[in-house]
């Protein structure tokens, strides 16, 4: 068994399970739902899986710490926090925005794993050459959101996580798009890869993808950039009733950020006649349900 096997088993407290969509809301079509939130109630199964080969990298390197980026909801950092308390190496985040009195559940998470957090203003935050020049040279220094080659490595795993080679098409929500790589990287070439981006007009986001894909794959993807209700984690009360929606008739939870528009883009393409009724779905849920906590209490009805 591999290093990276044995860290799977140390992050996954539960299996993942493909989750079959069966109410009208999907006009008929196939569609299961990869339940990556469903192995950990606070790490991300996206973000564990995009962090595992740089764990790896960071101990054959032989440095002993991990430090990285992020905002103060970001599931990259708990993620982050969590996996480096179970690899036992110190971690290290960036945060953007000052300290207040109070921190966001999710940092308190993060600090509760063990993770020191420092804090920059919003300009510093993009100057990461500087910051990264302010602390010691043997530290191990993983991108915001876990961008890179090597987090596509570790996301292309996530396909192996159930049988997923019989589908026709496979769709994710986008971020910075490392996660979509992975998954390009892994599909059979006969399957096709569709991202939600959930930025607003992020138009930069298929060359940077295309930067951490092979010469063969640079055209094996596309991308929607019509379904990000506003914007990256604006979450209007149309998008918050969907999500009660959802829940009410598929039991399935989402997050306000990443799976809500990716399961809305889904609903909208099935009623928009775009899949045939042989095409096959299958839907990453990438978790995020921690940051669903930022939400006022009885927002969402789960
Ligand atoms: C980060 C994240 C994504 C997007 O992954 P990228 O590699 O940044 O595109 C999707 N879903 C969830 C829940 C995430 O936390």
């Amino acid at each position: 068994m591999s290093n990276t096997q044995l860290s799977d088993n140390l992050i996954f407290q539960l299996p993942v399970v493909l989750q079959p969509l069966l109410s009208p809301l999907f006009n008929n079509i196939s569609i299961d739902v990869l339940r990556l939130d469903a192995i950990h109630p606070i790490v991300s199964g996206n973000k564990w899986f995009k962090l595992k080969y740089y764990i790896e990298d960071c101990k054959q390197q032989e440095k002993n710490s991990i430090a990285t980026f992020g905002g103060a909801y970001s599931n990259h950092i708990v993620a982050t926090a969590f996996a480096c308390k179970k690899a036992k190496i110190k971690s290290i985040g960036i945060i953007r925005g000052e300290a207040n009195n109070f921190l966001s559940h999710t940092l308190q998470d993060a600090k509760n794993y063990g993770m020191e957090l420092h804090f920059v203003s919003r300009n510093e935050f993009k100057e990461k050459e500087t910051i990264k020049n302010k602390f010691d040279k043997n530290i191990y220094w993983v991108n915001e959101g876990g961008y890179g080659i090597l987090g596509a490595k570790g996301a292309a795993t996530i396909l192996q996580t159930a049988p997923t080679e019989n589908y026709t098409h496979i769709l994710c929500a986008c971020g910075i798009g490392t996660m979509l790589a992975g998954i390009v990287n892994a599909a059979q070439s006969h399957q096709k890869i569709w991202g939600i981006s959930v930025f607003k007009n992020n138009h930069s986001l298929e060359q940077e993808i295309k930067n951490i894909l092979p010469d063969n794959k640079q055209h094996s993807f596309e991308m929607l950039h019509q379904y990000h209700f506003g914007g990256y984690a604006k979450h209007p009360l149309a998008l918050i009733n969907w999500m009660n929606e959802l829940y009410q008739k598929e039991n399935l939870p989402t997050d306000i950020i990443y799976t809500s528009k990716l399961l809305f883009a889904v609903k909208d393409l099935c009623c928009n006649n775009t899949f045939s009724s042989t095409d096959k779905l299958l839907i990453i849920h990438s978790g995020g349900l921690q940051g669903n906590l930022s939400l006022a209490p009885n927002t969402l009805s789960f």
